[in-house]
């Protein structure tokens, strides 16, 4: 049997006005191709709806699959890292935080790896007791690069630096250019993580687990870019090897 990779769903909220419930839960299609490309199964996890049942959920489903991908998704509800919402935040959706987080912290307990990407490496962050920047414009001073690009989403528009001795450098290089689509951002890292990646102006776009291998985070969209640059499809592969 290939290996299963699961990723927990998003919620579109507003699809059918006459039937305002009945939404799909869905996880994006680069991403699902992606597992697939590397010879694994996706799997889409949905959240429940009651918050109380979050976590009951998250440890059921646990067994389910053996390596998980945190995609990209609305930003992270500020109340998980002691905040109150700034006016320039966008749409948070608590019911999925509150699922992520029990999921990630069933994930870890079960010694099973994890891939954040973009909202990923941000829930990953605030779930390790690390803190986010709701919106980078107002909140950074040393903003200086155009991180929510204005440019088609799989487009590379910025450079990252990685450290030398990373996981990611292993597999993507020391410098890479990368799409972006994001006006949030890892502020003060978690517990047990390190930043391996930055771009030129401070922004932080890559973090890794500092004691095992469970954990590797990327501020960008791999998912749409490996179709023209293979080495892009390395983050993804590199989940097999940390099964
Ligand atoms: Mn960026």
């Amino acid at each position: 049997m290939k290996p299963i990779i699961a990723m927990p769903s998003d919620a579109l909220v507003e699809v059918n006005p006459r039937m305002p419930s009945d939404y799909p839960a869905y996880a994006p299609h680069d991403v699902k191709e992606a597992v697939f490309a590397i010879g694994a199964t996706p799997l889409i996890l949905p959240f429940p709806d009651n918050m109380a049942e979050a976590q009951a959920a998250a440890e059921e489903m646990v067994n389910l699959y053996d390596a998980l991908i945190l995609p990209g998704g609305p930003d992270v509800a500020p109340q998980y890292f002691g905040e109150e919402p700034i006016p320039e935040i966008g749409i948070t959706v608590s019911q999925k935080d509150e699922f992520e987080i029990a999921l990630i912290k069933a994930t870890l307990a079960a010694n099973k790896p994890i891939l954040g990407i973009c909202r990923g490496i941000q829930i990953m962050n605030v779930a390790m007791g690390g803190t986010l920047y709701q919106d980078l414009a107002t909140q950074d001073p040393d903003y200086a690069i155009q991180h929510t690009q204005a440019t088609i989403g799989n487009f590379v528009t910025h450079h990252i630096n990685l450290e030398a001795d990373s996981r990611l450098a292993k597999l993507v290089g020391m410098k890479l250019l990368v799409n972006s689509r994001h006006h949030q951002a890892v502020r003060k890292p978690g517990k047990g993580l390190r930043v391996t990646a930055t771009a030129p102006d401070g922004v932080i776009e890559g973090l890794e687990s500092t004691d095992n291998n469970l954990f590797v985070g990327v501020q960008w969209h791999p998912e749409n870019l490996w179709q023209k640059d293979p080495v892009q499809l390395n983050i993804f592969k590199d989940l097999l090897t940390r099964i």
